[in-house]
């Protein structure tokens, strides 16, 4: 007998999934919530609270077990951005940049080779990664990149080009660049004249790879490190390209579809946690003599956010639930869940902000970090106004979606 499809709670299908969320829910008031004030303020990624994210098995949330990872599925991701967000979202950040955009890339295109070498140690957080896309020119216009590798005689790769917004690009102040970088090169054009994308994996020591400049005073998300890297003729060994060159269209757009679910579940637990922030105070919070709830404005602020909370979360799990991990074909859901919780996410710390007055305002209440933390996912892993252009292009060519 299966279970009573009426009882699935599709944030928590699986007991596995409870027990994940359960666990992680801990961690983050016994250990995220405790330090997340004060790295905003200081701008400071604390390397050692990442580390022991690989204790727990999250850094290699959804990597199979034989390389050290939890081998879970999208929806466990989706729970574990959602949760950390709750509390940081900019450490959470720097773990989708790591745990997403590298690590899971990783499994699911790198060699067997690579993937035994280089897999255990980013599971563990014996290594930190990113993912090396964006340029100081070219963001949204991906195929535009400037960064180039051409490959010599001997069959190594030399590599030219600056890579712009990097998340865990440095690890500290000292200009310590990540130990890999997942980045996407130029290594030509095809037939039709169109960039071919090549994917190599970057170590740190590689001659010619550096940190250019470690980006200072970000609104938002102060407590991940943003970088620009330097690739000044790095020499890349052949072991290092992933897949064969200029087949790494498929990669990025493979795995763009689980980062912007994990974005998503970001701004999900940012709803949550301010509309937990606003409803908690609307109680306790009094104005000529009554409790503020009682005023019909601002139970416009908590009644729209619970609607726009339920529907994130509800859109969130549905979307986690029919993505599978191997294979691209979610965009329009992937694009469609980011651009709707993200803004709805804003809105919502917006209103937390609004109802806490100037309580609201000030960092120790929160909300006023998790709004400016929210705006970085309306920019990052694709601005709205590109999943605007993804949806209303995969419409056309996918029209019978609506009726489906
Ligand atoms: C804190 C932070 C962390 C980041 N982390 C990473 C990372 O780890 N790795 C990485 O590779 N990148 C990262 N990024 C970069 C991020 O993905 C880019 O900023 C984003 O893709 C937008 O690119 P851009 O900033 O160059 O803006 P642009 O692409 O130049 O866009 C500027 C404006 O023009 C609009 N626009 C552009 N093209 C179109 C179009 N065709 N139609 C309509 N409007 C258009 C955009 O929507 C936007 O409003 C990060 C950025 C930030 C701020």
């Amino acid at each position: 007998m299966g279970v009573d499809w009426r009882e699935l709670d599709i944030a928590n299908p699986t007991q596995e999934h409870a027990m994940l969320r359960e666990m992680v829910r801990s961690f983050v008031k016994e250990e995220v919530e405790p330090q997340a004030l004060e790295n905003d303020k200081n701008e400071k990624f604390n390397v050692d609270l990442f580390r022991k994210l690989g204790e727990y098995g999250l850094l290699g949330i959804s990597v199979p077990e034989e390389y050290g990872g939890a081998g879970m599925d999208a929806t466990a991701v989706a729970i574990v951005n959602e949760e950390l967000s709750y509390s940081d979202p900019a450490f959470c950040l720097a773990y989708l940049a790591h745990a997403q955009l590298m690590v899971n890339n990783l499994a699911q295109n790198g060699s067997e080779e690579q993937k035994k070498r280089i897999l255990p140690k980013v599971c563990s957080g014996e290594w930190i990664g990113c993912m090396a896309m964006s340029e100081p020119g070219y963001g949204t216009d991906v195929l535009g990149m400037q960064t180039n590798a051409v490959q010599r005689d001997d069959g190594q790769w030399l590599i030219n080009g600056n890579k712009m917004w990097i998340t865990n690009g440095v690890i500290d102040d000292k200009k310590t660049p990540a130990d890999v970088v997942w980045l996407y090169a130029s290594t030509g054009k095809d037939d039709s004249g169109r960039t071919q994308i090549t994917t190599f994996l970057i170590e740190n020591g590689m001659p010619g790879y550096s940190v250019g400049q470690k980006i200072y005073d970000k609104s938002g998300m102060r407590a991940s490190n943003t970088a620009e890297l330097v690739f000044d003729s790095c020499v890349v060994p052949a072991e290092n390209v992933v897949g064969n060159p200029g087949e790494s269209m498929l990669h990025m757009m493979r795995n763009l579809e689980i980062e912007r679910i994990g974005l998503a579940a970001m701004a999900l637990g940012i709803a949550r946690r301010s509309l937990s922030a606003m409803n908690k105070y609307a109680s306790e919070r009094e104005a000529f003599g009554h409790q503020i709830r009682n005023f019909g404005q601002i139970q416009r602020h908590i009644g729209e956010s619970w609607a726009e909370y339920r529907a994130i979360r509800a859109y969130v799990y549905d979307t986690a639930a029919s993505t599978n991990l191997n294979s691209a074909g979610n965009r329009l859901d992937s694009d469609g869940v980011k651009l709707f919780a993200t803004t709805a996410a804003k809105n919502i710390a917006d209103r937390a902000i609004q109802v806490m007055g100037g309580y609201g305002y000030v960092g120790e209440y929160v909300v006023e970090r998790l709004w400016r933390d929210s705006k970085l996912l309306e920019i990052g892993g694709g601005t709205l106004e590109s999943h605007q252009k993804n949806i209303t292009r995969d419409l056309v060519k996918n029209h019978s979606a609506i009726d489906k």
